[in-house]
């Protein structure tokens, strides 16, 4: 039975009906920019993450270059940033003409370890952007410590992490700007691209309201530049109807990955990964893996609301591309989120030597990971092949 990692008709056709009719509704509203429906977009996403309030942008790659705008982030600035990552994290820093300062990650949560970004800090830095990678909340604490502590501002990538909390906050509400994607893979899954910005606070959310609208206040006055950074009213409209089955489609995922984990922890060579290993944290001891491990399976900290974007897998002692190899032969669909750790990026090569120190865990993680399907319409019995041909493939190993 052929597997795919994602299945976003299973997800939209249910709700075909309503989008159909919220299409004819803002097709014949004849108002496509901005906008009321943009509004109450914004009005529920705001809501949905317990920010103050939420500016709906183009995408989640333009919620992380606006929010650098706003903050004035530019040439002669750095910006700290986990090195395992989706490249638009780095990428919306270089694009402000900053210079992304790679840091290592934990190798339990895949989140920035900030102790590796402490030692990157100088007197240039400026921001630092954790990424609530796959779904889970970075070392929050950590991070608001070491910004308040060097006048360093906060960009959440939590582009994989809408709706996910930290110790009953809201992904996004934790630092200066929240960003968002809904790009079709992430949880809140759209028709196309989309992103969010949250901000606790009202001066700085206008800042942002201006600037993804050419920088303009009143009508034709610029007083700065900003840049067509607008989400389609339409786009906004159809998400709407989705945004109410959110918390349902995080559910969905978190069963599927308990399930997996109750069907895969049991086996010979296979760990849970064990959140007190966490490098972000305090702890510093050594992994208590054994050597007969082949496979660690992703968990999450009692103190984060995980919405498990990816249900990731470390496969180690370069055994995953094996792995991989058997799923795809049984038509199972499994990605590598992600093969090239971005201080390894040939884009990146000139930039200043202290941005591209070494990330071990990261590198290590690049050749180790393994994503597996865990959309929320997956069926039990989906899930149970994918386990059983992970099962198949560790017994043999
Ligand atoms: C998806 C994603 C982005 C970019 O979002 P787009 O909407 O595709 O531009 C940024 N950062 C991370 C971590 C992502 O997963």
């Amino acid at each position: 039975m052929p597997v795919p990692l994602l299945d976003t008709n299973a997800q939209n056709l249910p709700l075909e009906a309503e989008l159909t009719a919220v299409f004819t509704r803002v097709l014949r509203s004849g108002r496509f920019i901005l906008g009321e429906e943009v509004a109450d977009f914004e009005r529920e996403c705001a809501a949905l993450t317990g920010a103050a309030h939420a500016v709906a942008v183009s995408s989640g790659t333009d919620a992380l270059l606006a929010s650098l705008m706003a903050l004035g982030i530019g040439p002669g600035d750095e910006v700290l940033c986990p090195s395992f990552t989706f490249f638009a994290t780095a990428g919306a820093i270089h694009r402000v003409g900053a210079v992304p300062v790679f840091c290592d990650v934990c190798p339990v949560c895949f989140n920035l370890d900030v102790n590796s970004a402490r030692a990157r800090l100088t007197a240039k830095t400026k921001a630092i952007m954790p990424v609530h990678l796959f779904g889970q909340a970075a070392d929050m604490d950590a991070v608001a410590r070491l910004a308040a502590g060097n006048g360093l501002a906060v960009i959440e990538d939590a582009a994989q992490a809408f709706g996910a909390t930290y110790q009953g906050r809201g992904c996004g509400t934790l630092g200066d700007f929240g960003c968002f994607s809904f790009f079709p893979s992430k949880n809140l899954g759209g028709f196309g691209d989309g992103g969010l910005v949250t901000s606790n606070d009202e001066t700085r959310a206008e800042h942002l309201r201006r600037l993804r609208n050419h920088g303009m206040h009143p009508k034709y006055h610029h007083a700065e530049v900003g840049a067509n950074f607008r989400m389609d009213a339409l786009h906004c409209a159809l998400l709407r109807v989705k945004l109410r089955h959110c918390a349902d489609y995080a559910e969905g995922r978190r069963q599927n990955a308990i399930r997996y984990t109750e069907e895969l922890a049991q086996l010979p060579g296979v760990a849970v990964a064990d959140p007190r290993q966490c490098r972000c944290a305090e702890a510093q001891d050594q992994e208590s893996r054994t050597r007969s491990t082949v496979l660690a399976l992703p968990a999450a900290y009692r103190h984060n609301h995980h919405i498990w974007n990816q249900y990731t897998l470390r496969v180690l002692g370069g055994r995953r591309d094996s792995l991989r190899d058997q799923l795809v032969a049984r038509g199972i669909g499994c990605e590598i989120y992600y093969p090239i750790p971005l201080h390894r990026q040939e884009c990146f090569r000139r930039l200043p030597p202290h941005a591209l120190q070494a990330c071990p865990v990261a590198e290590q993680l690049a050749g180790e990971v393994l994503s597996i399907p865990v959309y929320p319409e997956l069926g039990r019995e989906q899930l149970a092949e994918v386990a059983a041909v992970i099962a198949a493939w560790v017994i043999a190993a």
